[in-house]
């Protein structure tokens, strides 16, 4: 199988297996797995903050996040196709009793901030408080432009607000631009990585930010059920990745411009113009079972929108997977 459905697909390799299997563990509850601890240490000091605190998934470590930095009754600002808005089941909602406030992003994926500036409300009963603003990067395969995460923070220090940033992909973001994750993460308040998407690991996600706000996240953590024993196993995984896994990441992104060069050239194509490793195209020939067609072909594409495909690139792909996807792709429209 050809699977370009996620970068959530990747199988562990050996040699991460290895490096599970040899992890030095303790009781993480306690504060005594040294491989988590260190994971956590790496993580803080890639993204240039204060502390860490791993967690079994994004999902868990977005919602720690809006539960550290908004109380019930407070407002958080979000993408209206941002991942913790749109695909996290509503949880800050739910559990925090926290509003959303979407707004639409732009084509470039930002917040427009005159709309951000319009929509943070004023300090009147009637209103929930404005208190965060959520961005992502990178946010459907596009990196936030040089210069926009500064700008929103100084909206956000007018307005008092805190900043946290969805960086499932934000080492995608860096590899990409050429800056660094402590460059992209600056303005941020908190950020959370995902070790489970491109780079590779088969679960985890890591929560940056202060000292106070880790450990204010720490409490949610427990309570979310995220508290979990000697996961310096899983840990493990993750020191891996970013010990191995995000100098390559530029091969995900070339094979993704292999396949945008690749899908160009078929009449009807309409590929977004890719930055990282997500390719996202429109064929405007009505010819319906492109999916099963792949899938009989053994290749897994995912859907956005429509009849828009999503393909994603990742470690299991390579250049000839690609070469095979453009063939069969063209096959079908011929
Ligand atoms: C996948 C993803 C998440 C959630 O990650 P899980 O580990 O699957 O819960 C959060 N944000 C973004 C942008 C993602 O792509």
């Amino acid at each position: 199988m050809i699977d370009l459905r996620s970068d959530t697909v990747t199988r562990p390799t050996n040699a991460m297996r290895q490096s599970m299997a040899t992890a030095e563990v303790g009781d993480d509850v306690l504060g005594d797995d040294p491989t988590v601890r260190r994971l956590e240490e790496m993580a803080a000091e890639m993204l240039g903050k204060e502390d860490a605190l791993f967690a079994p998934s994004s999902t868990q470590s977005n919602l720690i996040a809006l539960l550290t930095h908004c109380g019930r009754g407070d407002e958080a600002i979000v993408g209206q196709e941002a991942h913790n808005y749109l695909f996290e089941g509503g949880g800050s909602a739910v559990l925090g009793g926290i509003q959303p406030q979407p707004i639409c992003q732009e084509a470039d994926g930002t917040l427009n901030l005159e709309t951000v500036r319009s929509h943070i409300k004023p300090d009147d009963f009637h209103f929930a408080r404005t208190r965060l603003l959520c961005l992502e990067n990178t946010t459907w395969g596009k990196i936030l432009p040089e210069g926009y995460s500064a700008k929103a923070r100084n909206l956000a220090d007018e307005n008092g607000l805190s900043m946290h940033l969805d960086g499932a992909r934000i080492f995608n973001a860096a590899i990409a631009s050429g800056t660094s994750a402590t460059d992209l993460a600056a303005d941020f308040d908190s950020i959370s990585v995902c070790l489970s998407k491109g780079l590779g690991a088969p679960v985890g996600s890591v929560l940056v930010g202060s000292h106070g706000f880790v450990k204010r996240g720490k409490r949610w953590r427990k309570m979310l059920g995220g508290g979990m024993r000697q996961s310096g196993i899983l840990a493990a995984a993750g020191i891996y990745v970013l010990e191995n896994n995000i100098t390559r990441l530029a091969e995900d992104h070339d094979n993704a411009k292999r396949l945008e060069a690749g899908l160009s050239e078929i009449d009807g194509a309409e590929v977004d113009p890719v930055q990282t490793n997500m390719v996202l195209v429109k064929f405007s020939s009505e010819k319906p079972g492109l999916f099963e067609f792949l899938k009989s072909k053994n290749i897994l594409v995912g859907g956005y929108g429509g009849e828009k495909l999503r393909l994603v690139l990742h470690l299991d792909i390579s250049s000839s997977d690609v070469e095979q996807v453009i063939k069969a792709i063209r096959g079908f429209f011929a």
